[in-house]
């Protein structure tokens, strides 16, 4: 079986966010499955720096769509066997920084064409059209930013099948009608069917409508998407194909992820040796200005943006005060927050410490050095983070949405598949946070029970070779199938067209 990943992301080459883990991660852990798994990924300056060893081994003209001249590198996912190539189009990705948008946050103006010159590029290596011998049975890709990948597969009769992983329905890649003229995309395209969306152009559409299969992060976010809540206008199109929808939920990359052998770490531990995730905490007080205190130290690390919460937090600094906590939060992301969490911080100076900013190292060691982490997302497709707490012996406190509701059981309401693990939350209230952070102070008073919830949520297996099983037994046998097109006749006669029409906030954010 011979897998084309496409992707705008992949650990340790640039990474953002969950997608980023996820693209470095699952690739091995499905070359270790017997799969021949190839990754392609744009040539961005971090990319080429990180990347090692790489030989040019192609060109790709992609006229008449693009005219500079786009270079094939070869070379390998460092630290795996994963054949990697890397699309190299200076003028398209060799810009410093955030692979979406530039230092003021704002999206590049050219991400269209950008993503669109990537996807072309990767429909050319699946089809042959290259000098490469090499041809996929499947191409899987992932996000809005290769959404047009299926999309540009799909009339190919000698296409190979297609997987489509939705990472974040939030962010959609929608771009205005004269984008759509301007990528000089077939006008067939351009029908509520197929990309358009509400009058604009929708990369993740050439995902959703034209993927052979469909998966996201965790089964329980599957469902949720099926649904206006959590759907983003697209519940409708989600639930017209849920039965090529599966929730495949994610996994943690040991290789990266183990306090047992984590370089980040002054004191490396496990459930067996427990003991030894002590000194961390006052390694990371010291690190983060905060005074050496046996009081619980609380943790957020993630994106700083209204999916996750923040603003829940915000507000319950003050009852957080008089608990007598300590909190570390590390994350960027939206102005708003980062300078309202820089503002609040010089408040609360001796207990709170924020570091805004983007670091590896330092995630890891507050995964260590924490006691509890805060997980309070209005929604979350899987979440990593709370993996990364559970494998830690740093006890999570979520809200039961998406993913979390797979991976973490409440210790006084567990779920029927797991054993407790930590605390969940169900209303999206800082109320409900607050009394779920209480419940965890609580039993943090009584050691020899949060010991054994420490050591019950270490010894959960979450690893990749998992979730890879069941990619694996999604890809076998995947055949392309014709699209067919959702049952409306009319335009906003039918539930799927219902759906569709639904915006939210969040579907105009964009990664
Ligand atoms: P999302 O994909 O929505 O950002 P996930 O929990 O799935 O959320 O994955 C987030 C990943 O990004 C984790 O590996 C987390 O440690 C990392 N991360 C997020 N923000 C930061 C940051 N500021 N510094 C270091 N790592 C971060």
């Amino acid at each position: 079986m011979k897998v084309l990943f496409v992707a705008s992301e992949a650990y340790p080459l640039i990474k953002t966010g969950g997608l980023g883990d996820v693209c470095g991660s699952l690739p091995p852990a499905l070359l270790a499955t017997g799969m021949d798994v190839r990754l392609l990924l744009p040539a961005y300056p971090a990319a080429l720096a990180q990347a090692g060893p790489l030989k040019p081994v192609d060109t790709i003209d992609l006229r008449p769509y693009f005219h500079p001249t786009v270079r094939l590198l070869e070379g390998r996912l460092p630290g795996t066997r994963v054949k990697l190539w890397l699309v190299d189009c200076p003028p398209a990705f060799n810009r410093a920084g955030n692979p979406y948008h530039a230092a003021d946050g704002q999206p590049w103006p050219d991400n269209a064409e950008r993503f669109a010159l990537f996807a072309r590029a990767a429909v050319a290596l699946a089809l042959g059209w290259t000098r490469q011998r090499w041809r996929p049975d499947i191409v899987h890709a992932h996000d809005w930013q290769t959404g047009l990948v299926p999309a540009l597969l799909a009339s190919d009769p000698a296409r190979p099948a297609t997987v489509f992983t939705i990472h974040n329905l939030a962010y959609q890649g929608i771009f205005p009608r004269a984008t759509f003229d301007a990528l000089r995309l077939d006008p067939s395209l351009w029908s509520f069917e197929a990309l358009e969306f509400h009058g604009q152009m929708s990369f993740i559409k050439g995902g959703l409508v034209y993927a052979d299969r469909l998966t996201t992060v965790s089964p329980n976010y599957a469902r949720e998407i099926q649904t206006p809540r959590f759907g983003h206008g697209l519940d409708g199109l989600l639930h017209w194909r849920r039965d090529a929808l599966h929730g495949i939920l994610n996994g943690i990359d040991r290789r990266e992820w183990n306090p047992a052998r984590d370089p980040h770490l002054v004191s490396r531990y496990s459930a067996a040796k427990l003991g030894a995730k002590g000194p961390n905490k006052p390694a990371l007080q010291n690190e983060l200005g905060l005074p050496p205190s046996p009081q619980p130290l609380l943790a957020l690390v993630g994106r700083l943006v209204w999916q996750k919460g923040i603003d829940l937090v915000l507000e319950l600094l003050p009852a957080l005060a008089r608990r007598g906590v300590q909190l570390a939060i590390l994350g960027n992301g939206e102005r708003e927050y980062e300078t309202a969490l820089r503002r609040v911080a010089a408040v609360y100076r001796d207990w709170l410490a924020v570091r805004i900013g983007y670091d590896e190292g330092l995630a890891h060691r507050i995964e260590a050095g924490a006691d509890l982490f805060l997980m309070p997302s209005r929604f979350e497709p899987c979440g990593l983070n709370q993996l990364y707490s559970l494998h830690y012996g740093t006890v999570p406190v979520v809200h039961r949405v998406g993913g979390l509701s797979d991976t973490v059981s409440d210790i006084d309401h567990p779920t029927p598949v797991l054993k407790p693990n930590g605390f969940v939350f169900s209303q999206e209230t800082p109320a409900a946070l607050l009394a779920a952070i209480d419940r965890a102070l609580a039993l943090y008073r009584q050691p020899t029970r949060w010991a054994a919830l420490q050591r019950s949520g270490m010894r959960q297996d979450f690893s990749w070779s998992r979730s890879a099983a069941k990619y694996a037994g999604l890809y076998a046998g995947l055949r392309p199938t014709p699209v067919r097109n959702p049952p409306v006749k009319t335009r906003g006669s039918s539930r799927h067209r219902a759906g569709v029409r639904r915006t939210t906030r969040a579907a105009a954010a964009r990664r």
